[in-house]
Parts: structure tokens; sequence; C-alpha cells
């Protein structure tokens, strides 16, 4: 991390405290990242003033960056120890990347707009990280060269936990994703056992869609 002053160390706290601190969230490793992660280097600095506001943020291509407790709850789910290597689908700002990144060994992370995986690279190595690896493409179809993976978090929404993913997915294994369409969507996390994947609900959510191969078409993007 840079030693540049960071004038947002109390609007962080504030944000633990009453965002995800009251809302629920206990492990205490995923808290204290929170406190350290500067959530506005993530986003345009015409929202820094927000970044530590409890809703989703805008970034480029329509896509939008999740409010602070969702991101809390979904690596909370994912139950991370320390030495996982994980996927995520939907790198977006980054800022779930580097969440990951301080909680585990390697993240790998793909992106469908070029754009948008290059601005997260960008501030992901101005803050350090040197455990994530990124790459543009159809994150529905996962990332075969790294897989098996101990964990996967995807943050955009698919009718269904893509195959390539369950395929990916190591046994004993955990998926965390949001299932649905744009008019109701579910956040589930999914075991792997036997090859089969048993499913948790941890109730409703809101992502932007999961656009590919084993996703939505790309016409019902704006659907
Ligand atoms: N985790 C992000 C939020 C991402 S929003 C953050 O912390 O900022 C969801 C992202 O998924 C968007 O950037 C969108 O472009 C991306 N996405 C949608 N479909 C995808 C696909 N098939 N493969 C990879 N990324 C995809």
């Amino acid at each position: 991390m840079s030693a540049e002053f960071d004038l947002y160390i109390a609007s962080r706290e504030k944000m633990v405290r009453e965002q995800i601190v009251s809302r629920g969230i206990k492990n205490q490793q995923v808290i204290n990242v929170f406190r350290k992660v500067p959530r506005h280097k993530f986003i345009d600095q015409q929202y820094w003033k927000e970044a530590y506001s409890n809703y989703p943020l805008p970034l480029t291509h329509g896509q939008t960056i999740s409010q602070p407790y969702i991101v809390a709850l979904m690596t909370e789910l994912l139950e991370l120890y320390d030495d996982e290597k994980v996927l995520e689908i939907g790198t977006g700002s980054g800022y779930q990347t580097a969440i990951l990144a301080e909680l585990t060994k390697t993240v790998y992370t793909v992106e469908r707009w070029p754009e948008l995986s290059q601005a997260a690279q960008q501030t992901l190595q101005e803050l350090g990280y040197k455990n994530i690896q990124l790459q543009i493409g159809d994150g529905s179809t996962g990332w075969q060269e790294h897989a098996p993976y101990d964990r996967i978090m995807v943050t955009a929404s698919a009718p269904n936990i893509p195959q390539p993913l369950i395929d990916q997915l190591k046994e004993n294994g955990k998926i965390v994703m949001p299932l649905g369409s744009n008019f109701g969507q579910d956040l589930v996390v999914g075991e792997k056992h036997k090859g089969e994947i048993k499913i948790f609900n941890y109730g409703k959510c809101v992502f932007v869609p999961l656009i590919g191969d084993f996703g939505w078409a790309k016409e019902k993007e704006s659907a």
C-alpha cells in the first residue's frame, strides 16, 4: 500500500461498523480487510465522497461495484482460510478481487470488458497486490488453465451455475454466486460433493447479468 495520507480511514471505519458488523458479518479477518482496502481507489474520482456509502456505485459499461455489505457477505460465505486458489468471475472494478487477495493465496479473475479489466489491473498494481492474475474473456466458461479451484465467486447473475464452473471446482469446494434473472435473484452457496452440487440459499440480491455461453445471451443484456 502507498504511504500517502488516507483521508478515508474514518469513513471506512464507519462503513465497517454501520454496514458490515451491525448487519451480522462475524468473521474477524473479513471485517479487518474492509478496514484496510481503500474502496474509493476502485471507482471514478467523482464518486469518492460516496465510496463508503451503503449502495452500489457505477463503473463504466453500465456495470456496478456492489454495496459493501454484499461484498462482505459473499466473502464470508466463501470461507477462506488463507491458502486457497480462488477463481472470481466479473472483475469489475477489482474491489472484490482485492478483498479476496487479502484473505487467500492466489486469485484468478475474469472480466468480459477489456477496459474494466485494464483499469482494475492498474488499481491493483498501484496498491501493490502480487497474487492476482487477470484475464479478459467470457468467465461463464471459467478459466481452465489454472483449474481446479478451491473456491469460485461469481459477481454477476446467471439462470443456473455454469457447468464449466462446476467442473473446474475441486471436490469439497465452494462456489458463491447470485442465481436468477433481472426480476429476482437469490444469493447461493454451492458445495461440491462427489461431483454433485448441493445448493444453500442466502436470500434475495440484485446483480448485473452474467453475459456469456453459460449465462445470459448478449441481446438480453438490457432486458
Ligand atoms: N466484483 C465487482 C462487481 C462486478 S459487476 C466489483 O467489486 O467491482 C459484474 C461484472 O461482471 C461486470 O464488470 C461485468 O462486465 C462482468 N461480467 C458479466 N458477464 C461476464 C462474463 N461472462 N465473464 C466475465 N465477466 C462478466
